[in-house]
């Protein structure tokens, strides 16, 4: 029987953590379970584990914890499997990974399909699913990471009220392919989803070689604002039908602005930056993920509905 190493936080709190680590130890015999306590520790043993001739690892993590591992993967051409125990895990449900049912996440690495996911960087920094420049970067980094623990997608919103009002500020967008644009708000999708369940962009692909963005013009900045509220409580609100962003499809650009943007990779505060220079790595991220899409069992479909943040 095949056995893959597996690399969990064993200080992860709460009721999903503490589900999965019993997963874990009950299939101990297709799993060799790596207790990592810090980033550090789990670039140690992914090292480790491809000096042995590994080529398969599964990260147990959310977001944050899969995209701090996306350049060892890429350095060490090794094939990431995920088993979702996040808050979002918006990269697990872009590829159809079940974040409800450890054992059918489990299956999708076990039925060995690998996909090749693009990976863009901004200013060297890589993402797979999303990334912001701007308002919602703000709003990231306006949330402390106890709170996010503890109340979940509503600590954003609290931190979301308090970016609100500030002045939108300005920045000159510039596409390789010429285009040139002016915003207050850059958003930047590999995939579809943004946020936990949101389809922000809807023709996104993950291997297409492009990146599809939004610009936030900045005089329809408080309109957009208040349409992202809008979103949030209903959201089949469709956000590219607004008339202050626009949607565009690119290999890479620039964004410049005068005052320092926060910039947000895969959910994470990146810090901040007058200049971003954004384009793809040559090499894919290779990714377990099952042939079709598997759907949530239905308390998480419905939790969609009542779900009221997109981050
Ligand atoms: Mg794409």
């Amino acid at each position: 029987m095949k056995r893959y190493p597996l690399i969990f936080n064993p200080n992860s709190r709460g009721e999903k953590a503490s589900k999965a680590q019993q997963f874990f130890f009950q299939n101990a015999q297709e799993l060799a379970l790596y207790a990592s306590q810090s980033v550090e520790n789990a670039i140690e043993l992914i090292n480790h584990f491809a000096d042995q001739g590994e080529k398969e690892i599964i990260l147990s993590g959310g977001d944050g914890t899969l995209n701090q591992m996306i350049d060892l993967f890429l350095d060490r051409n090794l094939t990431m499997g995920i088993i979702p125990t996040g808050t979002m895990n918006v990269y697990a449900r872009e590829l159809g990974i079940p974040t409800t049912n450890l054992e059918k996440a489990f299956q999708t690495i076990k039925d060995e399909h690998i996909s090749e996911v693009d990976v863009f960087r901004i200013n060297g920094a890589p993402f797979v699913q999303m990334a912001g420049i701007g308002y919602d970067a703000h709003i990231i980094q306006e949330t402390c990471p106890k709170l996010k623990k503890k109340l979940g997608p509503l600590a954003y919103l609290q931190s979301a009220f308090k970016v609100f009002g500030l002045k939108p500020p300005s920045m000159l967008i510039e596409t390789e392919e010429g285009e040139s644009l002016d915003g207050a708000f850059v958003l930047l999708g590999n995939g579809a989803l943004y946020g936990g369940h949101f389809e922000v962009f809807r023709d996104a692909k993950n291997n297409d070689g492009l990146l599809d963005i939004l610009v936030v013009k900045k005089a329809g900045y408080q309109a957009v604002i208040d349409f992202a509220t809008n979103y949030l409580t209903d959201p089949s609100f469709p956000f590219e039908g607004a008339d202050h962003i626009t949607h565009i499809q690119t290999k890479g650009l620039r964004v410049t602005s005068k005052k320092e943007i926060p910039v947000e990779l895969d959910g994470e505060y990146a810090g901040g930056a007058t200049e971003f220079t954004i384009t793809r790595d040559e090499r894919g991220l290779k990714t377990f993920k099952p042939v079709e899409k598997i759907s949530n069992d239905w308390h998480e479909a419905l939790g969609a509905f009542s779900s009221i943040s997109p981050w």
